[in-house]
């Protein structure tokens, strides 16, 4: 598994954007990585290569946001908010079950509720630069593995 090393936002925003180019109905991509590690701006990306105008923000509070204006829908979901359980309750299965992308940030905190395929991108601080980070991905499923694969291309 290689990672990936981007050196700005925009850089970050261009691999999301190239995600949203190849993604599928129902593919389910997880971002982890600390507050500020930039899983709200590579969703940035991808939702405007998905050709949604709209600006893209973390529902830490609505916890899901829907867009619908793309390519494809766009489930964006920050789940941060339950670290302490309370996803049972949700839902979320509605959205993975659907028609559009989810995105999920800190998937971590629901790790016990996730369908078993999706890629998975951890961004993390890296190098002697603020604006360094270092992004590896994660595939389980075939599909996921070319996504993986076209990214790391
Ligand atoms: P998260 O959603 O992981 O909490 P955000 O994407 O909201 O993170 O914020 C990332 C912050 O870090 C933004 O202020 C962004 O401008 C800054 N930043 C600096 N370098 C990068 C980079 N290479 N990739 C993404 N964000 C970066
Ligand atoms: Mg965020």
């Amino acid at each position: 598994m290689d990672a990936i090393t981007v050196t700005s936002p925009a850089e970050t925003m261009q691999l999301g954007a190239k995600l949203g180019k190849l993604v599928q109905p129902g593919d389910l991509i997880l971002l982890d990585g600390d507050l500020g590690a930039g899983k709200t701006t590579f969703t940035k990306g991808l939702a405007q290569s998905l050709g949604i105008d709209r600006n893209v923000k973390s529902p830490t509070f609505t916890l899901v946001r829907e867009y619908h204006q793309g390519r494809l829908p766009l489930y964006h979901m920050d789940v941060y908010r339950l670290e302490d359980g309370g996803a049972e309750d949700l839902g979320l299965d509605e959205y993975f079950d659907g028609d559009g992308v989810s995105v999920v940030e800190w998937s971590q905190f629901i790790s016990e509720l996730l369908p078993t395929t999706y890629l998975r991108i951890a961004l993390k601080r890296s190098g002697d630069q603020d604006d360094d980070r270092t992004i590896t991905l994660q595939a389980h499923g075939e599909h996921y593995q070319q996504l993986a694969d076209s990214l790391e291309g």
